[in-house]
C-alpha cells in the first residue's frame, strides 16, 4: 500500500512488535527420565543399550541339552548320590517344586560355531531360585540366585571347542529370602511354591555394553542424587545425555566411544584396580569398603539350607577374587565355616587359600552372630571361646573385630568380653534402626561397666547390605558422624561401607 509514513507504522505508545526474547530452560526431569529410558526394559529395549548387551544367544538343543533328577522327599543329597541316578530329559518352561525341594540338572553345553570367537561366553540360568553350578568332576564352582540377581556362569575357555561339555546344576526351590508368600519376606514361608525354569542359554555377552550399563547407572545416580542445580548434578546430567546422543544402535565402536566419554566423570581408572589406588586417585580415600554377605544362620528356611547358602555365597566370592585380585571379603560365624569344611571341602580349601593371601577375612570371633541381651554371661563367653578357638585352629589367628551387623540390642558387658577375647574393635549398624533416637556417632569408643573399651564403627549408609553404588558411597561420606576429638589425624570424614556381595 502507498502513502504510509513511519509515524503511521510505529505510532508513539503503540504495542511493540518485539518483546524480550524467551530464554530456554532446562527441564531436568526430561533429561533424567531419558537416562532411565536408555537402559530400561519394555518399549525401548530393542532400540536402547539393552539391544546391544548380547552378541548372540544359543537356546535349546543341540546347544543346551537338559535332563533332570528330582531328589525325593525334600532331601538334599550329595553330588555323588545325585549323579548316580538316572536323569530324564527336560526343557525351559518346566515348573519345579514344591518349596525346599531339590532338583539336579545335567546340562550339556555345545557352543555353536558362530559364538566361539566372541569375547565373553556365559550360561544364563534363571529359575527364580537358588542353585549351585558343579563341574562334571563334582566340584562346587559357583552359586546362582535367579530372579534378577546372579544368573550368569562364565563358560571356561575349554568349552569353545565345539564339543559337548557337561556341568551339573543343583536347584534349590527357594529364593534368597526363602519361600515367602507374595513379596513379604518376613511372613511364614509358603510350603507349596513352584519355580519355572525361564532361561538356560549360552549367551555371547558384549563386555563393553555391560560396562557402559554400569557407567550409566552411576552417572544416572549422580544426576539424580546430587543436589538439584548443583554443578556436579549438571555435569552428570549433561554428560549422560551426551553419551546417549553418541550411542548408535548396532555400532560396537559407538559403545567404546560412550565409555571413553563416561571416563570424563568416572575417571580414567574406572576399568582397573587402580581406581582404588590412593596414589593415582589424587587424594586420601574417604570411604573404605569390603565385600560382605550376611547369612542368618537360622531364619525362615530349613537349617540345612543355610549350609548350602554358605557354599553358594562363598564360592562366588572366591570366583570374584580369582577375577578381581583387588577384591576383599569379610565373613563371620565360625559355625558357617565349619559347615563349609564338613560339607564342601573343595570350597573350604579355596576359602583357606584366600585367607592365607589376606583377601578373605574371617571376622567376628564368635560361634554365630548371637543375641547379647538374653544369653547368660557364660553363654556369651562361650561364643567367643569356641569361636576364637575355631578361627585360630583353622586359620592360624584369632579375629580382632567383633561383628554383629544384624543383632538388636547390646549388653553393656560386650566391650569387656571383647577385650578378654582379644578383640578391640566392634562393628554393627543396628542402632541406626531404632525408633527412639538418632544415635549421635558412627565412630566412637564404647566403654563397659568395668571401663573396658572397644573402638566401634557403624557404617553411615545405615545398612549391612550396601551395594557400594553412588547413593551408598554418598551416604557413607555425608552421614559419617565423628567428633573432631575422635577423628584420626588428617581426616574428618573417613568411614566404612560394608558392601553386600
Ligand atoms: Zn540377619
Amino acid at each position: 500500500m502507498g502513502g504510509e509514513t513511519d509515524t503511521q507504522k510505529k505510532p508513539k505508545g503503540s504495542y511493540p512488535v518485539h518483546a524480550p526474547k524467551p530464554v530456554g530452560q532446562l527441564i531436568s526431569n526430561i533429561y533424567r527420565d531419558r537416562i532411565k529410558q536408555f537402559t530400561a526394559g519394555g518399549q525401548y529395549e530393542k532400540y536402547n543399550l539393552l539391544a546391544m548387551m548380547n552378541e548372540g544367544v544359543a537356546s535349546g538343543e543341540p546347544h543346551v541339552k537338559l535332563s533332570v533328577w528330582d531328589a525325593p522327599d525334600l532331601s538334599r543329597p550329595t553330588f555323588d548320590e545325585a549323579v548316580s541316578h538316572e536323569f530324564k530329559p527336560t526343557h525351559v518352561g518346566t515348573w519345579f517344586g514344591p518349596s525346599w525341594s531339590t532338583h539336579w540338572f545335567k546340562v550339556v553345553l555345545t557352543v555353536p560355531a558362530d559364538l566361539r570367537d566372541k569375547d565373553l561366553l556365559e550360561l544364563h540360568w534363571d529359575a527364580n531360585n537358588e542353585g549351585m553350578v558343579w563341574s562334571a568332576e563334582g566340584h562346587p564352582l559357583q552359586g546362582l540366585t535367579g530372579g534378577g540377581e546372579r544368573v550368569e556362569w562364565i563358560l571356561p575357555e575349554a568349552f569353545r571347542d565345539g564339543e559337548p561339555h557337561t556341568i551339573y546344576i543343583e536347584m534349590a526351590c527357594n529364593g534368597m529370602f526363602g519361600c515367602a508368600p507374595g513379596g513379604d519376606s518376613i511372613q511364614p514361608p509358603d510350603p507349596n511354591k513352584y519355580f519355572q525354569l525361564r532361561k538356560a542359554d549360552i549367551v555371547a555377552v558384549n563386555p563393553d555394553a555391560r560396562q557402559l550399563f554400569i557407567d550409566m547407572w552411576i552417572l544416572g545416580d549422580a544426576a539424580r542424587e546430587f543436589p538439584r542445580d548443583s554443578l556436579e548434578q549438571h555435569r552428570a546430567l549433561t554428560l549422560a545425555n551426551d553419551i546417549i546422543n553418541a550411542f548408535e544402535l548396532g555400532s560396537k565402536e559407538s559403545i567404546r566411544t560412550c565409555r571413553r566419554m563416561a571416563q570424563a566423570y568416572l575417571g580414567p581408572n574406572v576399568d582397573s584396580h587402580r581406581v582404588y589406588d590412593v596414589a593415582s586417585g589424587g587424594g586420601p580415600p574417604v570411604v573404605f569398603a569390603i565385600g560382605h554377605c550376611h547369612i542368618d544362620s537360622c531364619w525362615l528356611w530349613p537349617w540345612a539350607e543355610t549350609r548350602r547358602k554358605v557354599a553358594r555365597s562363598w564360592s562366588n566370592q572366591c570366583d570374584l577374587m580369582d577375577r578381581y585380585p583387588e577384591h576383599h571379603f569379610a565373613c563371620s560365624q565360625a559355625q558357617q565355616y565349619k559347615w563349609l569344611e564338613q560339607d564342601y571341602p573343595y570350597v573350604f580349601d579355596r576359602v583357606k587359600e584366600k585367607v592365607r593371601q589376606g583377601r578373605f577375612h574371617p571376622i567376628g570371633g564368635s560361634w554365630v552372630e548371637h543375641d547379647t541381651n538374653m544369653p547368660s554371661g557364660e553363654s556369651l563367653v562361650r561364643q567367643f571361646l569356641y569361636g576364637q578357638r575355631y578361627f585360630e585352629s583353622r586359620f592360624g589367628r584369632r579375629c580382632q573385630t567383633f561383628w554383629l551387623p544384624d543383632t538388636f540390642g547390646y549388653s553393656s558387658q560386650i566391650p569387656q568380653l571383647c577385650r578378654l577375647a582379644g578383640m578391640d574393635r566392634f562393628l554393627t549398624q543396628k542402632l541406626s534402626w531404632n525408633n527412639i533416637n538418632n544415635f549421635p556417632h558412627t565412630t566412637f569408643n564404647w566403654v563397659a561397666l568395668d571401663g573396658s573399651q572397644v573402638l566401634c564403627h557403624m557404617p553411615p549408609s545405615e545398612t549391612y547390605t550396601a551395594e557400594a553404588h553412588f547413593g551408598d558411597v554418598r551416604r557413607s561420606v555425608q552421614r559419617h558422624k565423628v567428633t573432631a576429638a575422635e577423628a584420626p589425624r588428617g581426616s574428618t570424614s573417613r568411614s566404612c561401607a560394608a558392601a553386600a556381595a
